[in-house]
């Protein structure tokens, strides 16, 4: 009999199977039944770097990289234009990701001075940023500018005077676009949701023609076009093709008053995280938004703009996975359940600090033994951290074979997106290691924090500072 406490969606499966849609590509189990990715195995990794570690699948990754960009650029292309392709670095950001996404022929976004810094260290040249954010400081923009950017992203009226004098000042002309609320409610997350009128990021529709009209009247400034993000981890594809309709009716009476050579549509393309996600391919989603575009295009008897999209979870996300090390176990029992039931939590060495989304966004992620396979019946399971906070859940629901143990390496898949970027020292945990694996090898790409980093901050340690 079903769990009572397991919720609909969740399916019974062979509990050593890896499934291909959450799992990245190269990740098997090898003779003995261990993990292996890239070609290493899960304990060799574990032994070298600690646990828990955040692994990625660097084959996977730069063919996600590959998949995405041709997938967009042949869509548009097959409507008559072409299609630029930004990798939202806010997903994982490191130096050697910037360079896979330089190698690809990919730019990229970034929405503080620290993200610039890190795309501008690892070698991306200047005109394949983008700069984002809706409070951006002058020294940031001044970064920016002075690195040839080829676009910041205006996020408020404010914004057009700043760029505009920091321009001046440096005798550059800087390339913008205007983000604008489209309005357009996604089916996400509310905290995911970034076009809902009742929030921080764009500008109003409404708004739009007075402001384009400012960016104009400067002489350093060259308006690229309009921009549009309305959220993440979105599944279908109407939310972005009502978003492009609203965008390409202010487009069209933009044209009236000069060039408008691109059209940003965001990024935000959702992925499976358990067996029950079943995201639009990413194929299907950039053709039907590019369809899309033409037609309306059509209808308001305009040319069809150059297409820009910011994919950053569906590149990063499938291609990584985190590694933990089981400590503790306890069979719950759950009353209140209807029926009473047994819950078995399973509590990891990291927790809400190497992954907060299932906190901040109450994400569903899954699991599996990773150091073995196991034949044992399943049991309902909730793999939790070892931090001081009930909602310091990993895996909320999955199950896990019944004879799970103190030592086991468990692998929670998908989480090469928003986990890294979002990990902190809560409860003064050291912050895990990020590797890359690729045949057979392995590269630090983060190397592991230690308790010396941690004290190293505290002011009241360090000696003859006299601060
Ligand atoms: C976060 C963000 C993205 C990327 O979103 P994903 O869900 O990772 O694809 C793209 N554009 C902007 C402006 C963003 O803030």
């Amino acid at each position: 009999m079903k769990n009572p406490l397991a919720p609909k969606w969740l399916e019974e499966r062979d509990l050593n199977s890896l499934d291909p849609k959450i799992w990245p590509r190269t990740a098997k189990r090898n003779s003995q039944g261990e993990l292996e990715v890239g070609g290493v195995g899960v304990r060799e990794l574990i032994r070298r770097h600690g646990s828990p570690l955040y692994v990625v699948d660097q084959e996977d990754f730069e063919a996600r990289l590959m998949q995405t960009k041709r997938a967009f650029s042949d869509a548009a292309q097959r409507h008559g234009t072409s299609a630029k392709l930004y990798y939202a670095s806010k997903a994982l950001l490191t130096s050697d990701v910037v360079r896979w996404v330089e190698q690809a022929g990919l730019s990229i976004d970034v929405s503080t001075g620290g993200e610039l810094a890190v795309a501008l260290a690892a070698g991306m040249p200047g005109e394949r940023i983008g700069l984002h954010g809706n409070n951006k400081s002058l020294v940031e923009i001044g970064r920016a500018i002075a690195a040839n950017v080829g676009a910041i992203v205006i996020d408020s009226e404010l914004e057009i005077e700043r760029i505009a004098s920091v321009a001046t000042a440096q005798g550059k002309t800087q390339a913008v676009r205007l983000r604008v609320n489209s309005g357009v409610h996604a089916h996400t997350h509310e905290y995911l949701a970034t076009a809902r009128e009742d929030q921080k990021f764009g500008i109003a529709i409404s708004d739009v023609p007075h402001l384009v009209a400012k960016i104009r009247s400067h002489s350093h400034l060259k308006f690229l076009g309009l921009h549009s993000h309305i959220g993440s981890q979105i599944f279908v594809v109407d939310g972005f093709i009502a978003a492009a309709e609203r965008l390409l009716d202010l487009h069209a009476e933009l044209l009236q008053g000069g060039d408008v050579p691109e059209l940003n549509l965001g990024g935000g393309f959702g992925i499976s995280y358990t067996g029950a996600d079943r995201p639009m391919p990413i194929a299907e989603m950039a053709e039907r938004i590019s369809s899309a575009v033409a037609n309306k295009c059509q209808q308001l008897g305009i040319e069809i703009p150059k297409l820009a999209f910011e994919p950053g979870r569906t590149i990063a996300g499938p291609a990584g996975i985190t590694l933990y090390s089981v400590g503790t176990i306890k069979d719950v029992q759950v009353s209140d359940a209807g029926a009473a039931a047994t819950r078995k939590y399973v509590s990891v060495d990291g927790g809400m600090s190497d992954n907060a989304r299932p906190a901040l966004y109450e994400a569903e992620y899954s699991v599996a033994i990773a150091s073995r396979t196991s034949s044992a019946t399943p049991a309902l399971a909730r793999v939790v951290g070892k931090h001081c906070e009930s909602g310091d859940i990993v895996v909320r629901h999955d199950y896990l074979p019944s004879d799970v143990a103190v030592n086991d390496l468990l692998a929670v898949p998908a989480t090469g997106a928003y986990c890294f970027s979002l990990s902190s020292n809560y409860n003064f945990l050291t912050r895990p290691a990020v590797v890359a694996v690729k045949s057979g090898s392995t590269k630090v790409l983060i190397k592991t924090e230690t308790e010396q980093d941690l004290l190293a901050r505290d002011a009241g340690l360090s000696e003859g500072t006299g601060n």
